[in-house]
């Protein structure tokens, strides 16, 4: 068995932890006002279909399209992941579940016919609506050869 995780002891990191683990970040929240402003209709916590405790942050049922936004510290963030010092084998066991159960989760919805967007919390609310936006009109307009190859099959 691997070692009884043992809990971040710095102030620091905890409270980043309480601010990461919280489900409606600012970047979340601005995304979904765009979305639905834009007349764009969603669900949140949407079930990954046959992937237990999975869930899809802002999810299209019927064009099948998931959009995951994803925190810096949480998701491993190329610019921003940090890796806390205390308890660093930990962290970095547990960081690294995290971009692994990602990474699954794609794998997973995308092989049942999802099209999955991941952004990054640090990225333009704007620019992530206009994206989500592009590829529903994408999806529902049905595709066509210009269509970019998103989807193995
Ligand atoms: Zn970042």
């Amino acid at each position: 068995m691997d070692p009884v995780p043992v809990t971040p002891s710095s102030p620091g990191v905890s409270a980043r932890m309480s601010r990461q683990a919280r489900k409606d970040t600012s970047v979340e929240m601005a995304v979904r006002r765009l979305l639905h402003a834009a007349g764009m209709r969603y669900r949140l916590q949407w079930r990954v279909p046959d992937l237990p405790r999975r869930t899809i942050d802002i999810a299209f049922p019927g064009a099948k399209v998931a959009i995951f936004l994803d925190g810096c510290f949480w998701h491993g963030c190329p610019e921003h992941a940090t890796h806390p010092k205390a308890n660093a084998e930990w962290w970095r066991q547990k960081l690294d579940g995290n971009m692994t159960r990602d990474l699954e989760t794609t794998e997973h919805l995308t092989a049942a016919g999802w099209t999955v967007l991941r952004f990054w919390e640090h990225e333009a609310p704007a620019e992530v609506a206009t994206r989500i936006a592009a590829t529903l009109t994408a999806e529902r307009g049905g595709r066509t050869a210009a269509d970019p190859p998103n989807r193995q099959s």
